[in-house]
């Protein structure tokens, strides 16, 4: 028999509206996992191998996903591991919000795709729902049947969110409907695979048959985005044991851009100002979504060129969600190149790409590593374009 380990951290899936009939209404995260596990295999026929599994459930967290934390974070990424790492675990559910399903997705898929272990192949399913538990339409029982019928496949591997019957691979799938029952896709790389209800699932109608899942691509599984050489890369463990993760901020490019936030952003007084307040105040990274092919506004030029000498890694990407963009021959702008490593990455899901990067890869860590004493004092944005040095550019 399989063991699966289901993770619940809350969401909508374990939401409760005090008026049942009004599911707009409700609390998200407030039902413990097992209680949700329980009331969800009650349809299911004696002989579905999704009721036989040995399922086992643990509460990492109970928030609702938009306040995603680097604690949460690092619990799920350590629980995930030591549940992978088990020789009895086939597989692992997350249940989990919409709102930031798609970067813990990631989060784990980037994480989890640095070490080189046999734990690789098997799945990590998230699921999630958009109808809060206790609603006569509840969408989460279903899900979570889903991500673990997905869990048991023997095809199934590398990270997925299963929702509304499709599967979507981590480094493709964006939450695109705020409000839809599906509010997921995968752009037009499509879903990688479709579950199908058993007849007695009543919950969508499904037709006549036994469930199954349905394979329209053969998954990538962990599939490195990129990866250090073993010798220059920190273990796993890292990532959880580090108090905080290096600081990564995002800009945006659009019309009658101005410069002030990044202005902001590398201005050594509101840095001085950081290093009171914030844990990890030195700005390690900046994740740029440009328009059309990584493009930026001529306003925010200048600062970016600035801020690669300034020990700060720039990394651009797209706000466009479709066409992948094309970044050979040069398209660059000074010092802020992108690397090829996040090239079809949302900026938010190359943000998490470059904080864990900055973090177990010794490659990366060379860019900033404090032995630079000149990139210890970041210079004033407003001061002349210091010269770059030959070992900032590049990534591993
Ligand atoms: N705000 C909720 C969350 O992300 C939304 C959901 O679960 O659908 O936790």
């Amino acid at each position: 028999m399989k063991k699966i380990c289901i993770l619940g951290t809350g969401g909508t899936m374990a939401g409760w509206a005090p008026n049942p009939n009004d599911p707009v209404l409700y609390q998200a995260a407030q039902l413990g996992i097992q209680s949700l596990w329980e009331g969800c295999i009650a349809p299911l026929d004696a002989a579905d191998p999704v009721r036989n599994a040995e399922i086992c459930t643990e509460q990492v967290a109970q928030i609702d996903s938009k306040d995603m934390s680097l604690e949460v974070w690092k619990a799920l990424l350590r629980r995930v591991h030591g549940c992978l790492m088990q020789s009895d675990v086939a597989g692992v559910v997350v249940a989990h919000g919409t709102d930031t399903a798609e970067e813990t997705a990631f989060m784990l898929h980037h994480a989890l795709s640095q070490q080189d272990q046999p734990m690789l192949t098997k799945p990590v399913v998230l699921t999630c729902a958009m109808r809060p538990a206790n609603v006569p339409t509840a969408d989460g029982p279903q899900n979570l049947r889903d991500a673990v019928r997905v869990a048991l496949d023997p095809q199934a591997t590398g990270v997925v969110l299963v929702c509304a019957g499709e599967v979507h691979e981590a480094r493709a799938v964006q939450k695109v409907y705020a409000t839809a029952l599906n509010p997921f896709s995968s752009g037009i790389s499509g879903p990688l695979a479709r579950v199908l209800s058993a007849p007695n699932e009543r919950i969508r109608g499904a037709p006549d048959g036994e469930a199954c899942v349905t394979w329209l691509k053969r998954p990538a599984g962990l599939t490195p985005t990129h990866q250090a050489p073993p010798m220059r890369r920190r273990p796993i463990k890292t990532l959880w044991e580090a108090p905080e993760w290096p600081r990564v901020e995002m800009v945006w490019s659009h019309a009658l851009a101005s410069d002030w936030a990044l202005r902001a952003l590398l201005n050594p007084e509101v840095s001085a100002e950081a290093q009171k307040r914030l844990a990890n105040p030195k700005l390690m990274g900046l994740v740029v979504a440009g328009t059309g092919n990584c493009t930026v506004h001529e306003s925010l030029e200048p600062l970016l060129q600035q801020a690669a000498p300034m020990g700060v890694k720039v990394v651009r990407t797209t706000r466009c969600l479709e066409g992948g963009v094309h970044l050979e021959g040069g398209v660059h702008i000074g010092e802020a190149l992108s690397t090829s490593a996040y090239q079809g990455l949302s900026p938010f899901k190359a943000r998490i790409a470059l904080m864990i990067d900055l973090l177990i890869s010794y490659d990366s860590l060379n860019l900033i590593h404090p032995r630079h004493a000149e990139f210890s004092k970041p210079p004033h944005p407003a001061d002349p374009i210091p010269r770059s040095r030959p070992d900032q550019q590049g990534f591993g």
